[in-house]
């Protein structure tokens, strides 16, 4: 059996890690609501990617992706982004529902790929996010030959003077900021389309709202605002209204958590060696599925992972692809990526810690966050 180490520090990286896990998408039994402030627009939902016309080689990539049919938050948001004139969107659904690839898709369609300047802006919170939805937008773009991306994050170098010739930047604030302001590398009146992904992520970080907040304003009026966010909280919706005027808005609500079909136990440990040898005891049962074990800190995921080692348990330092796609087995990791993420081969779910906010109360949300993994197989 393999032990895989994981830390997700924060809610940037745990966003990442949820990416990774997701091959497929996160179904969801609720309705989506649409709520608009211009009741003149038009509002439908499609049931086929064709319904879209597509230019048939983005098209192509869609169904290359092995994509049959849009997601219900795609249903719902691809006409919009898609809308002539252009529509406003805010869009919150939970992570894996199908929001990156909607909003790629519209990029790679508004995009005109005979004309070499950027055209489209899209910021993430981190370089790993940014990467990401450039993975995807290179993926099904892949046929769209004339089509470029280009990153504007920390470390891509760009000689003095570069006139970008790449459709679409994607990057984080603080480089997208410079490029755009600074360094002048790309004309800001001719931009159509601008993205801002994981807003609640965004908000979270220093700085990142406002300089969100500076390249917005100085983009032109026509300009295509789309804004989107796994969570949807009281300070998150002052911040998404100053980004995006007059926005159709829609919310998939998330799915309640429940209790069904998972079983409890506990064992009474009166320190951490006792601890350690019911860990030791359990693991030896672990055959079925996929193992998650939750630490409160990174320092005992680390001590964790390090004893195991020692004591001869086959261990590898593996990201979270490998987990999942089944090669290994037992995921460590700390408090902070317990929401959100759903591997589906998960059969047990160990609390070597349980869960507790910053004044040291139990925290019963986590914990329900936590064990809800399991919840496929019972
Ligand atoms: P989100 O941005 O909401 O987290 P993603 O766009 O990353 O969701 O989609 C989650 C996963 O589902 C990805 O692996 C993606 O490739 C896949 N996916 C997205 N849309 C579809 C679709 N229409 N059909 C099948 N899989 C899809």
């Amino acid at each position: 059996m393999h032990i895989c180490p994981y830390f997700a520090e924060n809610l940037a990286e745990s966003s990442l890690l949820n990416k990774l896990l997701h091959t497929s998408l996160v179904e969801n039994s609720h309705h989506v609501e649409v709520l608009q402030q211009d009741p003149s627009s038009p509002l439908f939902s499609i049931r086929t990617f064709e319904e879209l016309h597509l230019k048939k080689e983005l098209l192509r990539g869609v169904y290359t992706m092995g994509f049959n049919r849009p997601s219900k938050i795609q249903a719902n948001a691809l006409p919009i982004l898609m809308a002539h004139p252009p529509q406003n969107l805010i869009a919150q659904s939970q992570s894996g529902t199908g929001k990156t690839a909607a909003f790629v898709l519209a990029m790679l369609s508004r995009v005109k790929g005979a004309e070499r300047y950027p055209q489209c802006l899209c910021l993430a919170p981190t370089y790993e996010l940014a990467l990401q939805i450039g993975h995807v937008a290179e993926k099904m773009g892949r046929f769209c030959n004339d089509i470029r991306v280009t990153y504007a994050v920390q470390g891509n170098r760009v000689s003095p003077g570069t006139v970008l010739e790449e459709q679409i930047v994607i990057g984080t604030p603080g480089t997208m900021l410079d490029w755009c302001f600074k360094r002048r590398l790309l004309n800001m009146r001719r931009i159509c389309m601008f993205v801002l992904d994981e807003a609640d992520i965004m908000i979270d970080t220093q700085g990142f709202s406002s300089q969100s907040i500076r390249i917005q304003r100085a983009l032109p009026k026509n300009c295509q605002m789309l804004l989107f966010s796994a969570t949807f909280k009281e300070n998150l919706w002052k911040f998404a209204m100053q980004i995006v005027s007059r926005p159709i808005i829609i919310k998939l609500r998330q799915e309640e958590l429940t209790l069904t079909n998972i079983r409890q136990y506990y064992f009474v440990c009166r320190n951490w060696e006792q601890k350690y040898e019911a860990l030791c005891n359990l693991y030896g049962s672990i055959t079925i599925g996929q193992a998650m074990i939750f630490c409160q800190t990174r320092r005992s995921a680390d001590w964790l992972s390090v004893k195991m080692i020692q004591d001869g348990h086959q261990v590898a330092m593996l990201t979270a692809e490998l987990f999942r796609d089944g090669k290994e087995k037992v995921l460590i990791t700390t408090n902070v990526c317990a929401r959100g993420i759903d591997v589906a081969q998960v059969t047990i779910v160990v609390n070597f810690s349980l869960p507790t906010n910053h004044q040291k109360q139990p925290d019963f949300e986590t914990y329900l966050h936590r064990i809800r993994r399991t919840r496929r197989f019972g």
